[in-house]
C-alpha cells in the first residue's frame, strides 16, 4: 500500500466552535435519507422541511446556506449536530484535505479540533475517507 503522510495516524476532534460551518461559496451535499433524518430530528413534516432548508447545486441536493453559513448554524453551534450530513461527519478526513500534509496544515488553520484531542489511526483514517467518497459531489465542493 502507497505510504501516506497519515500512516502513524492523525490527530482530532471537534470542538464545535463553528468555523467550518462558515462559508459563502461552499456546498453540503445531502441525501434523501439524510433529508428525511434531519427533518425527523427537526420534527418537521418532511414536505416542510424540503422547501425551508433544501435546494439544488449543479443537479444535485444540497442545503440551503444564510449569506456567509449554513442555514442550520445558529449562534456558532450546528443545530441538527447529532443528525449532521455525512459530508460534517467525516470532515476533516475528506480526499482534497488528506492528499498531502501541506493540505491538512492549510486546512488545519481554520479548524481548531486538528491536531488536537482524539487519536485516530490510520486504518480509522481510511475508513472515514472512503464513507466521504460516497458523498454525491464532494469533490466538486473543494
Ligand atoms: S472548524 Fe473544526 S473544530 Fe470547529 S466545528 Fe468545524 S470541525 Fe469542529
Ligand atoms: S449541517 Fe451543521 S455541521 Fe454541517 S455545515 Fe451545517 S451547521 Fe455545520
Amino acid at each position: 500500500m502507497k505510504s501516506r503522510f497519515y500512516d502513524n495516524g492523525l490527530q482530532f476532534e471537534c470542538t464545535g466552535c463553528g468555523e467550518c460551518c462558515k462559508y459563502s461559496d461552499a456546498v453540503v451535499y445531502v441525501t434523501d435519507e439524510e433529508i428525511s433524518s434531519i427533518a425527523r430530528y427537526l420534527t418537521s413534516p418532511e414536505e416542510d422541511f424540503v422547501l425551508n432548508y433544501i435546494t439544488a447545486f449543479r443537479g444535485k441536493l444540497v442545503l440551503k446556506s444564510k449569506v456567509d453559513a449554513c442555514i442550520f448554524l445558529e449562534d456558532d453551534r450546528c443545530i441538527v449536530y447529532s443528525a449532521r450530513p455525512k459530508q460534517c461527519r467525516t470532515f476533516p478526513f475528506w480526499p482534497d484535505i488528506l492528499k498531502s500534509r501541506v493540505r491538512w496544515s492549510q486546512v488545519s488553520e481554520s479548524c481548531e479540533g486538528m491536531d488536537q484531542g482524539k487519536q485516530y489511526t490510520a486504518e480509522e483514517i481510511r475508513e472515514i475517507l472512503n464513507e466521504s467518497k460516497t458523498v454525491n459531489g464532494l469533490d466538486q465542493t473543494n
